[in-house]
C-alpha cells in the first residue's frame, strides 16, 4: 500500500487540493477517519471518531464549494478535538469514568467556530483525566503512547491532542492549557503548541478545572496552521463573560513580518535549572535567534521560584468547587451502593460516587483545594497564593517593557518513560516549572520544535524539545512571526 497523503497535509495544501478539485472534502474525511481507525492503536490517542458529524460536515463544504460559496477558513480540514471539549451529541468524557457515557447537549463556542469556518471535527482525544496531569498517565481509558517515543508519555494534559498531530492523524487540533498542558505535550510530540492570552478563546463549553487559568488553544504541524486555526476561534462570546472583546487580527497574514532587531528576553531563574540537552538545545535556538538579528538579553523574573506552589494551591483551590457538580444526579454515574442501613442515603450517595468514579490524581486535588479553601487556612494559603500570582504578573509586565519576547525552555528535560513518574507526584509537579508562570499571567506562550536530543528512544528516535516563546497580552500576532521565522530558519 502506498504512503497515505494525510500525514503531510497542512491547512494550506488542503485549501489548496480542494481548490484544484484535486480531492473533495469528503474524501479527505474518510482517508483521515481511515487513517486514524488504523493508527489509533499504537498511540490510543484517540478516544473516539465521530464519523457520522465528520462526513456530514465534509458533505456541507463540498456542496458549498460547488455552489460557489465561500466555504470558510478551514474547509475540509480534519480536526481532532480534546475530550474536555464539548460536542453536541458526542461522548464527551474528560477521561473520567464519571462522564464515561455522558452526551453533551451542546456545542463549545471553539466547536461551533470551527465548523462554521469548515473544520471537519473527524474524532475526540484521550487526556489526562479532567486535564490534571503531565503525561497523560491519568487517563482513565489509559495512557496515551507518543508517536515518536513509544516508550514515552506524549506529555499532558493534553497528550491525545498533540499525538494525533504528530502522528499525522489530524491536521490540527485543540488542547486545553492549565498550566502547560498545551506547550508540554507540543514540546514532548514535535509539534507546534499555543496557549492564547487568557481570555483570547472563549471557554463556553470547556469542561471548566481551574477557571481563572483554563485556555482553549491549537496543536498542528507548523506555526502557520495554529495562527489559521487561532484566528477562527478567537474572539469575545457573549457565553462567556471572561472573553475579550479586543479584535481579532489576521494572524496569517502577519506571519512575515521582519525579526530583526526585536528585543528577546532570556529569565536567568529559568536558565539556571536548565540542564542537559534540553538547555543545549535552547541555547542553540538561541544561537540562532541572534543570527537572525534578534537582540538577546538576560532579563530577570524574581518570583519565578514560588510559581509551582501558586499554581497548585489556586488550581486545586478552583478544581475543588468546579468538580463539586459531579455528585451523582447530574452527570451520568452514579454509584449503585446506596450505603449500609443506617447511613444517609443521599450523602452515601455523593460519596460513593465520587469515591468510585475519580481518579487518584482529580481526588488528590480535590482534596488539596478543598483544604487550601477551608475556614481558617484560606488567608494563609489560597489569598496568599493570589497575591504570589500577582506578582508573577507583575514580573512579566517589567519584563515586557525591556523585551518584545521571552524565551524559554518548555520544560526541564524531554518525554519521559511510560510509568516513570507515576508514582511521584511532586516530580511530575516540578515537571511544570517553565510553563506555570506563563499560564498565572495570563499571556500568550507557545511551544515551537527546536530541535532532537542525542538521547534515543526505544524506537531510536531522538526526543524533541520545545522552544518556549512568551509576549505580552494580546501579542499573539508577534509570537507567530518570531516562531514562523524561527522555524523557517
Ligand atoms: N500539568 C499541569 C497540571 O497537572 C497542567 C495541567 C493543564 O494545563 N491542564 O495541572
Amino acid at each position: 500500500m502506498s504512503q497515505p497523503a494525510m500525514p503531510q497535509h497542512t491547512v494550506e495544501s488542503i485549501t489548496e487540493g480542494l481548490r484544484t478539485k484535486r480531492f473533495s472534502a469528503v474524501e479527505i474525511a474518510r482517508e483521515a477517519l481511515e487513517y486514524a481507525e488504523r493508527e489509533n492503536p499504537k498511540t490510543n490517542a484517540y478516544l473516539m471518531l465521530c464519523p457520522e458529524r465528520a462526513l456530514a460536515t465534509a458533505a456541507e463544504v463540498d456542496r458549498k464549494l460547488a455552489a460557489g460559496e465561500g466555504a470558510g477558513a478551514l474547509a475540509g480540514v480534519p480536526i481532532a478535538v480534546k475530550d474536555v471539549i464539548l460536542t453536541k451529541g458526542v461522548r464527551t468524557t474528560c477521561s473520567s469514568k464519571m462522564l464515561e457515557n455522558y452526551i453533551p447537549p451542546y456545542d463549545a463556542t471553539a466547536i461551533e467556530r470551527i465548523e462554521a469556518a469548515g473544520g471537519v471535527i473527524i474524532g475526540k482525544t484521550n487526556c489526562d483525566e479532567f486535564a490534571m496531569g503531565s503525561s497523560n498517565e491519568n487517563s482513565y481509558f489509559g495512557p496515551v503512547r507518543n508517536p515518536v517515543a513509544p516508550d514515552r508519555v506524549p506529555g499532558g494534559s493534553s497528550g491525545g491532542s498533540a499525538a494525533v498531530v504528530a502522528q499525522g492523524t489530524a491536521v490540527v487540533s485543540l488542547g486545553s492549557d492549565t498550566g502547560g498542558s498545551i506547550r508540554q505535550p507540543a514540546s514532548f510530540c514535535g509539534v507546534v503548541g499555543v496557549t492564547p492570552t487568557y481570555g483570547r478563546v472563549s471557554r463556553y463549553g470547556l469542561v471548566a478545572f481551574a477557571s481563572s487559568l483554563d485556555h482553549i488553544g491549537p496543536f498542528s504541524r507548523n506555526v502557520r496552521d495554529s495562527a489559521a486555526v487561532l484566528r477562527v476561534i478567537a474572539g469575545r462570546d457573549p457565553m462567556d463573560s471572561t472573553s475579550a472583546a479586543a479584535p481579532v487580527p489576521d494572524y496569517t497574514a502577519g506571519l512575515n513580518g521582519d525579526v530583526r532587531g526585536m528585543k528577546i528576553g532570556l529569565p536567568v531563574e529559568y536558565m539556571k535549572h536548565a540542564t542537559g540537552e534540553t538547555a543545549d538545545l535552547v541555547h542553540n535556538a538561541v544561537a540562532k535567534l541572534r543570527e537572525m538579528g534578534c537582540e538577546v538579553r538576560d532579563i530577570s523574573l524574581p518570583s519565578t521560584d514560588y510559581a509551582i506552589a501558586t499554581y497548585y494551591v489556586i488550581c486545586t483551590a478552583e478544581a475543588s468547587s468546579n468538580l463539586a457538580r459531579y455528585d451523582g444526579v447530574r452527570y451520568t454515574f452514579r454509584s449503585t451502593d446506596a450505603g449500609g442501613p443506617d447511613e444517609n442515603k443521599l450523602l452515601a450517595m455523593y460519596r460513593n460516587t465520587r469515591g468510585e468514579a475519580f481518579g487518584d490524581e482529580v481526588k488528590r486535588r480535590i482534596m488539596l483545594g478543598t483544604y487550601v479553601l477551608s475556614h481558617g487556612y484560606y488567608d494563609a494559603y489560597y489569598l496568599k497564593a493570589q497575591k504570589v500570582r500577582a506578582l508573577i504578573a507583575r514580573d512579566f509586565t517589567n519584563a515586557f517593557k525591556q523585551v518584545d519576547a521571552i524565551v524559554a525552555p518548555v520544560s526541564p528535560f524531554p518525554a519521559f518513560r511510560i510509568g516513570e513518574k507515576v508514582n511521584d507526584p511532586v516530580s511530575m509537579y516540578l515537571s511544570d516549572i517553565y510553563t506555570i508562570t506563563g499560564s498565572l499571567a495570563g499571556i500568550p506562550c507557545m511551544s515551537v520544535p527546536c530541535g532532537v536530543t542525542t538521547e534515543r528512544s526505544a524506537g531510536d528516535a531522538g526526543l524533541p524539545v520545545g522552544l518556549q516563546i512568551l509576549c505580552n497580552h494580546f501579542e499573539e500576532q508577534k509570537m507567530f512571526r518570531l516562531a514562523h521565522a524561527f522555524e523557517n530558519s
